[in-house]
């Protein structure tokens, strides 16, 4: 296939940071008249008229009529026209790629969800294999839609293992065999739209800030707990990527220094006691060693191999050994966090991912306790600890959030005089 042009036009436009102050003022506080606007902003009620004209046409807002005015607006004459954000003025593809499947939903300019598909990928997924099964799966999501990649401003990849953001090279992504993969330029070459690619815990986190507990606090850690174990770390409203992109690999941290051996060469990690293959590992061991537990009911019930949902459903029952199974696997999760809370000293923990769904609180218990035993009880004392309520939607949100951060994000421009700019947390806030 020959290269496309990137389309860019959209988010050039946003580049701009007077256009950006504009439409995020209508995007957080619209309904909003112009004048409240140039006050909010602190720009000229020519140069908000101007942009406002602009994103008029580009359709990006639209006049709702003469709004009530409010308390900062001059009551004399005819009220003012207000101007209303379209969050379906353009759409973004957001896709979750994970180790057995790949799946890709449309969604609108706040992420809300319009349409998705799932499909099954081969264990494996090839490095031939991973931009064909990509693409696949997005025609067929926008298709669902009734859309076409004309109105999308682009694509964001929420996908395991390290990544870097910043080059959009998927350098080791745990589950699959290849090794930086230059995931964004191929997938750039195939959509004509940006692209961008990020950790899956890390696209969790930006999630929980967008649409979840992650609101209201600066600073907080996202864990995912499922197939692997991850964090994604906000610091002062900012996503923490580290130095080449590995932060928040809490799955590899030791809790038993004699441990067994990891696929990352260390011994004693926390997904070896903690992930979905350790929980299901250990309740096999349990009921191989002669114990008694409905898990091997439901398992014969339903015809298939011990899985987290059978571990699940009988520890809602009241079974021992599923329980005990899985206070275990929070014990242990606890302690790798209790560790962080100490290096980070976070306000809250938000816990996501398919485990804590099929668990709950008797996952998120045993979370809690093992967290305040093993950090400083100053710390741990004015530490909230919540389960996440994106739900299975936190990929698709968090991968959304990757288009829409860079999309609306305040521009940076080295050229001098626009340091002391207004920055959009600013004005959030004011
Ligand atoms: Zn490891």
């Amino acid at each position: 296939m020959s290269k496309r042009t990137l389309r860019t036009g959209d988010r050039q436009l946003i580049r701009d940071i007077n256009i950006s102050l504009v439409v995020n003022s209508i995007r957080h506080y619209g309904p909003i008249s112009r004048v409240d606007i140039a006050r909010r902003t602190g720009l000229g009620r020519s140069t908000v008229s101007d942009i406002v004209g602009l994103l008029l046409k580009e359709e990006f807002v639209t006049e709702t009529g003469s709004g009530h005015p409010n308390a900062s607006t001059p009551v004399v004459g005819r009220p003012p026209v207000m101007l209303e954000f379209k969050p379906r003025s353009r759409f973004v593809v957001a896709v979750k790629l994970a180790p057995a499947s790949v799946t890709a939903a449309v969604t609108d300019l706040d992420a809300e969800v319009i349409g998705s598909v799932e499909r099954s990928i081969g264990i494996r997924l090839s490095e031939g294999a991973v931009r064909q099964q990509i693409s696949e799966t997005v025609y067929e999501a926008l298709s669902c839609c009734g859309l076409s990649m004309d109105k999308v401003i682009g694509v964001g990849v929420a996908m395991p293992g390290i990544v870097d953001s910043r080059t959009g090279v998927s350098i080791s992504p745990r589950f699959f065999p290849w090794q930086n993969l230059p995931l964004r330029s191929l997938l750039e070459e195939e959509f004509g739209v940006p692209v961008f690619i990020d950790n899956d815990a890390n696209a969790a986190a930006l999630a929980e800030k967008l649409k979840g507990y992650g609101r209201q606090t600066s600073d907080f850690v996202c864990v995912t707990v499922g197939i692997g174990i991850g964090a994604g770390i906000i610091i002062d409203n900012k996503l923490y990527r580290g130095s080449m992109a590995g932060a928040g690999e809490i799955g590899h941290i030791t809790i038993q220094e004699d441990g067994p051996e990891c696929t990352c060469g260390n011994r004693g990690c926390l997904e070896l006691f903690a992930s979905d293959d350790a929980i299901v590992r250990e309740m096999k061991r349990i009921v191989e060693s002669g114990c008694n537990s409905l898990v091997t009911r439901i398992a014969a019930e339903q015809n298939r191999e011990i899985d987290r949902a059978i571990v699940a459903c009988a520890a809602k029952e009241g079974d021992e050994a599923a329980f005990s199974v899985v206070r275990q696997a929070g014990e242990h999760i606890g302690v790798g966090l209790g560790t962080l809370v100490n290096i980070l000293n976070p306000e809250m923990i938000v816990v996501a991912g398919e485990a804590v769904a099929d668990f709950g609180s008797l996952l998120l218990d045993p979370i809690r306790d093992s967290i305040c035993q093993r950090s400083m009880g100053v710390l741990a004392r004015r530490l909230e600890i919540v389960e996440s309520r994106l739900g299975a939607q936190i990929w698709i949100v968090g991968a959304a959030s990757l288009v829409l951060d860079d999309f609306f994000g305040a521009p940076i421009y080295e050229r001098p005089g626009y340091a002391a700019a207004v920055s959009i947390p600013d004005l959030m806030q004011s």
